[in-house]
């Protein structure tokens, strides 16, 4: 009977396990929220935004189409160098027709749209609703008609539901109804006030889990790796590989810089107005 001492570094395996943690879960992924095929159902509370009080809503500039993912756009977002961009604007100069002028649409951002909202599934931390453009406009003239919506004690909550699609369509869609009922954000004033001001700035943390320069050429590099090794046609063009690769180009929307308005010393001011 022998007794074995490994002598095992309790506090380098915690060590271990909080970094393991810390790789496998985003921020982005635990904060932001779709409702479709997998989350049909949600009612949800539009947020007040402190780091952007007159327009709380962020559109962010992703590349699909190159990789499984979407690739957040250094340049859309940041004004930032982005090797995706660069290499399609090289191309556009020097494309002489149309159909090579639309092959280059896969390469262009898409824009996705987000809210701060409370879940009342969970009903306690901000999170952010991921939506489509047609669903953004949906919420905004919400708002437009009826601002009082997002106020913590008069609002509404927001009921929205994933319709899956019929008749041969491909898509389902999302409804958006407004709750009857006026409710307040929380029974509990501090309680309302805390969820508020725990909203954070999402293009804060979308910045920090964005890929550097050369990961974004590396995925692109990789993109036409793969295309090669699938391509056996003679002398085509990168352009031309492209088209018949049948990319599902997403609709290229106009991305607009936003000017963000913060003032942080005023937030808990500016909380407390919001209940008076
Ligand atoms: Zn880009």
């Amino acid at each position: 009977m022998g007794s074995m001492d490994f002598d095992l570094d309790l506090n380098a395996l915690n060590e271990e396990i909080s970094k393991l943690r810390n790789n496998n879960r985003s921020e982005k992924s635990e904060l932001v929220l779709k409702v479709n095929k997998n989350n049909m159902k949600e009612k949800l509370r539009l947020l007040p935004n402190q780091h952007k009080p007159s327009m709380p809503f962020y559109q962010v500039a992703y590349h699909y189409n190159i990789k499984n993912f979407g690739i957040m756009c250094p340049k859309e977002n940041f004004g930032e160098e982005c090797p995706i961009c660069d290499f399609r604007e090289k191309l556009r100069a020097g494309a002489q027709t149309d159909e090579e002028r639309k092959a280059l649409k896969p390469f262009f951002p898409t824009i996705r749209y987000y809210a701060p909202v409370l879940s009342r599934t969970d009903n306690t931390k901000a999170k952010f609703w991921e939506m489509s453009k047609t669903v953004y406009e949906e919420v905004i003239n919400k708002l437009i008609k009826f601002p009082e919506l997002i106020h913590p004690i008069k609002g509404h909550d927001l009921l929205v539901e994933y319709v899956p699609p019929t008749g041969g369509k491909k898509w389902g869609k999302i409804e958006v109804e407004t709750d009857m009922k006026e409710s307040k954000l929380s029974e509990d004033i501090e309680d309302a006030k805390t969820i508020i001001k725990d909203v954070k700035d999402l293009m804060e943390i979308l910045k920090k889990e964005m890929p550097n320069t050369e990961q974004i050429q590396g995925y692109l590099d990789e993109f036409f790796k793969e295309d090669e090794d699938n391509d056996n046609s003679e002398g085509a063009s990168e352009v031309k590989t492209e088209v018949k690769k049948e990319v599902k180009a997403e609709k290229v929307v106009e991305t607009k810089k936003e000017t963000v308005d913060t003032d942080e010393s005023n937030i808990d001011e500016e909380i407390d107005n919001l209940f008076g």
